[in-house]
């Protein structure tokens, strides 16, 4: 094979870029985009994985230039974070994303860039729980307001409305109940009081939902879950439908700093390529286990959007995509959380007793005692 010298290589490879425009730009169907979209060759070795940029500056060509490539401070951007960024709003259908350290990160900057003191929040009852404690113990004593209702029924939504709520928070699949949001109807509430609806689509990921789609502002994304998918990395990213939200979630990071590590960046970047691949199966054997659960005698409960049993059926069938159902199920058994206790304490290989979900392992949790004990201390979860 001939050898292009270095500046030659790089001008085939914009020919390149530039002539499958198509390849790069065009509404491809999303498992293409999972794999491609932002990610281009890089130009000065043809390296087909965009690289890990370890600077924390980028050198200007004059006073007034920098811009002109776009980067100046790695809190600000970096080229490795940008490619994930730009990656996220093409698979999510948004205008920008914004990537953060943890998922975390990007739900307390979702709140920061909607709401300020005076303000009041419809959020779904059921969320994660360290969603709920930013909202109870960090944001309401700096005099911001949150009513906690039960999203499954949107006119719950509609009755805690008021002059001054700016957000409506919904989680669906909820964490960890798997109860569903109308993303529609929730939407269009919000809408009409002139309020934003931002949506936390971690348990269906975009491969299952892309709530943007359905008339939401904003998406979460925890990327520690299924983006990430093989439990080595944290980040999060807000997802925004129009250029002027995306641009008020810029600015709260750029204040905050919390961003996402470029390494992390990096190994998402690589991660999420099978993202789509790795949905499918994890939905296909959560089925599979759902069935199991529910024919077993010790077995007295078991929730699972696939299951024709889920009192919310419907939605799951109208909201997820190709009859996928993601990767969660939960269930009771007889003899309550004694009995619960003793099952995780002797579960063994492959299972592991751990927090986290969506990778590769195989994961059990007490989710009354670990993800979700500061929720408990107040309140039952819903049923
Ligand atoms: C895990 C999770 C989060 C928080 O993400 P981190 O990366 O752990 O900060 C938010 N929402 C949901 C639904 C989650 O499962």
């Amino acid at each position: 094979m001939q050898r292009l010298r270095p500046q030659r290589l790089a001008a085939a490879v914009r020919r390149k870029a530039t002539q499958s425009g198509t390849w790069l730009e065009g509404e491809l169907k999303l498992d293409t985009n999972i794999v491609h979209a932002a990610v281009t060759p890089e130009p000065r070795s043809g390296a087909i994985l965009t690289p890990l940029f370890l600077s924390t500056t980028f050198i200007q060509e004059s006073v007034e230039k920098y811009l002109e490539k776009g980067y100046s401070y790695s809190r600000t951007n970096n080229p490795t974070v940008t490619a994930l960024e730009e990656k996220l709003a093409k698979v999510e259908n948004g205008f920008g994303a914004s990537c953060f350290g943890t998922g975390m990160a990007a739900t307390t900057s979702a709140i920061s860039a909607t709401m300020q003191a005076g303000d009041h929040c419809v959020i779904s009852d059921c969320s994660y729980g360290g969603t709920n404690r930013s909202c109870r113990e960090f944001f309401t004593p700096l005099n911001m307001e949150f009513d906690f209702v039960d999203f499954r029924d949107p006119e719950n939504v509609k009755k805690a409305m008021k002059p001054n709520t700016k957000l409506v928070f919904s989680e669906t699949p909820a964490n960890p109940v798997l109860s569903l949001t109308d993303i529609e109807a929730v939407s269009k509430i919000a809408h009409e009081a002139g309020a934003k609806h931002v949506v936390d689509a971690t348990f269906a990921t975009p491969v299952i939902c892309r709530p943007l789609d359905w008339g939401a502002d904003m998406v979460i994304q925890s990327l520690t879950k299924y983006y990430e998918g093989h439990n080595m990395m944290t980040g999060g990213a807000v997802i925004s439908k129009d250029q002027a939200m995306h641009e008020k979630v810029k600015w709260v990071q750029n204040v905050h700093g919390n961003i996402i590590n470029p390494f992390a960046a990096y190994i998402i970047l690589q991660t999420s390529k099978t993202m789509h691949l790795r949905m499918r199966k994890q939905s296909e054997n959560a089925m599979a286990i759902a069935q199991f659960l529910e024919k077993h005698p010790k077995v007295t409960k078991v929730v699972y959007p696939g299951l024709a049993s889920h009192p919310q059926k419907d939605l799951a069938d109208k909201y997820h995509r190709d009859g996928l159902h993601g990767g969660m199920l939960w269930f009771d058994i007889v003899g309550g959380s004694a009995a619960g206790t003793k099952l995780m304490n002797v579960c063994q290989r492959p299972w592991s007793l751990c927090e986290n979900l969506g990778a590769t392992e195989s994961i059990i949790t007490a989710c009354a005692v670990m993800t979700h004990a500061n929720m408990l201390k107040e309140e039952p979860l819903p049923e």
